[in-house]
């Protein structure tokens, strides 16, 4: 698809959402079949004859009368708002090119900020782990960056202080067009962060260039690895074989300032992956809700503890 025919997608109009995830019926509809595609599967039995509770909003089952709720074991889990408001939030979110602030989101839905802020960073993790699940492969673009502390001041470029680095890769298809991205944080640019990054971001039949950044050498543990010396400066951006990875790193940063007052170091790695998982699936607009919907009945529950403090990298 070219890049015109991307940005011109019709994409799912609000009323298409509403007819299909208007009321809580439907949702409810939609998750059931999302997480149990070949029918209900008791989790504690493995049995499959059940029934839905009139009084309650759970599933029990009919040999061992364990009670489930839709939601639990997902990310959704022990959520109090309604799956309407889950699906209008993954329609808000997926919809819009850079995604939307949780004050925003705030105001669409109208919920509390906090409520707001935590729905959304759930989303996040949910496209962030859907797509870490699956490794780049071909040929991949690979460079260093660092987010924020440029506002404020001193030292630029690499190893500057109050900056979050992360890894930005690029896989390309074989005529040089971008297929999908990946933007990690790590601890550092030493060997030991890249190739564990390597062994779980590439494919052993990988092969990626990098610039001359001694510590992507480590890469060549996992799969063939190629160090193109560019000398720095605003002349390395112009070399064409870093030229998607180069045109996404700004673009994710502008849209994070434009979108977002701010993004913390310690959630960055979300904000990195709701972007990249949008671009991933840009062909397919109209699937989003659909497919984030999915991701999110597959993604383990994030608690409040985790998603306020907790930053894994890798
Ligand atoms: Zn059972």
């Amino acid at each position: 698809m070219s890049k015109y025919a991307v940005q011109f997608q019709q994409g799912m109009s609000l009323q298409q959402f509403l007819s299909e995830f208007g009321n809580e019926d439907q949702c409810r509809r939609a998750v059931f079949c999302m997480r149990w595609p070949d029918g209900f599967c008791c989790p504690s039995c493995g049995h499959h004859s059940h029934c839905q509770l009139q009084s309650r909003p759970l599933i029990q089952c009919h040999r061992c009368h364990h009670q489930t709720s839709l939601t639990a074991g997902t990310v959704m889990a022990h959520t109090k708002l309604p799956l309407t408001q889950w699906f209008l939030a993954m329609y808000l979110l997926t919809q819009s090119k850079n995604g939307i602030s949780a004050m925003e989101l705030r105001r669409h839905l109208g919920v509390r900020y906090p409520t707001a802020w935590l729905l959304k960073q759930k989303l996040m993790q949910a496209m962030r782990e859907r797509d870490d699940d699956t490794p780049l492969s071909g040929a991949v673009q690979v460079d260093d960056a660092f987010w924020g502390g440029e506002r404020h001041g001193g030292k630029r470029g690499r190893g500057a202080a109050g900056k979050t680095p992360f890894i930005a890769a690029v896989a390309c298809a074989t005529d040089g067009r971008p297929l999908r991205m990946r933007m990690t944080p790590v601890k550092g640019f030493s060997s030991a962060a890249i190739e564990q990054w390597a062994r779980t971001h590439l494919t052993t039949d990988s092969t990626v260039i990098s610039d001359g950044l001694p510590c992507f050498r480590a890469i060549a543990a996992v799969c063939p690895h190629q160090a193109l010396v560019t000398g720095g400066g605003p002349a390395s951006v112009e070399i064409p074989e870093f030229n998607w990875v180069n045109t996404t790193l700004g673009n994710v940063k502008n849209a994070l300032h434009g979108t977002y007052h701010a993004v913390r170091s310690r959630h960055l790695g979300r904000y990195l992956g709701a972007f990249a998982w949008r671009f991933n699936r840009r062909f397919n607009l109209e699937r989003m809700v659909h497919r984030l919907a999915g991701a999110v009945c597959h993604t383990p529950p994030l608690p409040y503890r985790l998603a306020t403090i907790a930053e894994i990298h890798g």
